[in-house]
């Protein structure tokens, strides 16, 4: 071989690797730093479909590109109830009705908000019942039953998570067992807010906010925009981190609309929510690293529409049930990874998914 054909062979197998690397690192999915999901309690696709119609044909969810469907069961049954739902998506695992972020022996399971904890992101929780109830709770405590509030109170103590808003004062300072965790919480560094006037007051570090006694009364009942506000807040506080952040955040009634077979009680519930999801909008319209998903733990009142006028924003429904029902729920997702989340997938999958995306390896379950 001649010099020159040496020369010329060793540039092609520079603009070989040259190639290669670009290609490699173009097709190189993006990664979410931030990641906001929203679990509407009892939201089923006619839920969803009576609050689009009644919100005259717009909804901040339907803004997500990429859509899929999660199956629901729990480990053994056909229908879950919200702790063995809100479990298998915090923890990914399929586990027993009542359970709290425990397996199905139950053995503790540390939730995706403990993962991410660990691996320095900021985390936070907001939901419209008391956040000791099933749902916020089985991505913090760890309890074999979701009716022991006063145990769960304590297992928040046991976290560093950063931001917390929600109903449920009492499970934390009026306790059978006397102690006052919102004194134990400012020990621990927390700002504790009790039913503060705006969200506007809350500052960080960390922040404890109880916005009632217990349970939250319903959007149409006085409590206002407190569930959007919150949101808004709790990603005020969790994106100073460069690090980035996990935030989970309920609309807790729709639930217990569909349960008392009250569709304006629940589509009033989803539309709060909705702007709550406006807000996370704004943000991630700012901050191209965050990944937004929005679903439900399962269905309630075996709910159809049946009748409706979008312009109008009338509808008619029809229940079939007081409980729960075992069809499954959608997802939305909007940003960096929203594209893994299409097809019908295990509600675990929405563990694996988000951990997989934030670069948690899980060793084991
Ligand atoms: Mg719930
Ligand atoms: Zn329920």
């Amino acid at each position: 071989m001649t010099q020159k054909k040496i020369g010329r062979q060793l540039v092609n197998i520079y603009l070989i690797l040259f190639l290669t690397i670009s290609i490699t690192f173009a097709g190189e999915p993006q990664k979410p730093v931030n990641v906001i999901l929203f679990i509407g309690d009892g939201m089923g696709m006619a839920q969803v479909y009576a609050a689009y119609t009644a919100n005259h044909g717009f909804l901040n969810m339907f803004r997500c590109p990429y859509t899929g469907f999660s199956l629901t069961y729990p480990d053994s049954g056909y229908i879950t109830d919200s702790g063995a739902g809100a479990t298998a998506i915090a923890c990914g695992v399929k586990t027993y009705n009542g359970a709290i972020g425990m397996n199905k022996d139950s053995l503790p399971c540390k939730t995706i908000l403990e993962w991410a904890e660990d691996k320095g992101l900021s985390t936070g929780l907001v939901a419209t019942s008391t956040i000791t109830h099933a749902t916020p709770a089985s991505f913090i405590a760890h309890q074999k039953s979701r009716d022991d509030y006063e145990a769960i109170a304590l297992d928040f103590l046991k976290t560093d998570i950063d931001v917390f808003i929600g109903g449920g004062s009492d499970h934390f300072m009026k306790r059978s067992d006397s102690i006052n965790l919102l004194q134990q919480l400012k020990q621990k560094g927390y700002n504790v807010y009790l039913k503060p006037k705006s969200m506007q007051e809350v500052q960080g570090g960390k922040a404890a906010v109880f916005t009632a006694d217990m349970h939250n009364p319903p959007v149409n009942e006085g409590r206002g925009s407190m569930l959007p506000d919150a949101t808004e807040a709790a990603i005020r506080l969790l994106s100073k981190n460069p690090k980035g952040f996990f935030l989970m955040v309920e609309g807790s009634q729709i639930d217990w609309g569909g349960h008392s077979n009250d569709a304006d009680y629940l589509v009033s519930e989803i539309i709060d929510l909705d702007h709550a999801i406006g807000k996370a909008f704004e943000f991630a319209e700012k901050n191209a690293n965050t990944l937004i998903i929005i679903t439900a733990d399962h269905e309630t009142g075996g709910m159809a529409v049946t009748e409706g006028n979008i312009s109008e924003g009338t509808y008619q429904i029809k229940f079939t049930s007081i409980n729960h029902t075992g069809i499954m729920v959608p997802v939305f997702a909007y940003g960096p990874g929203a594209e893994n989340f299409t097809g019908v997938f295990e509600n675990t999958a929405l563990f694996d998914k988000i951990a997989k995306l934030l670069n948690i390896s899980i060793l084991c379950k």
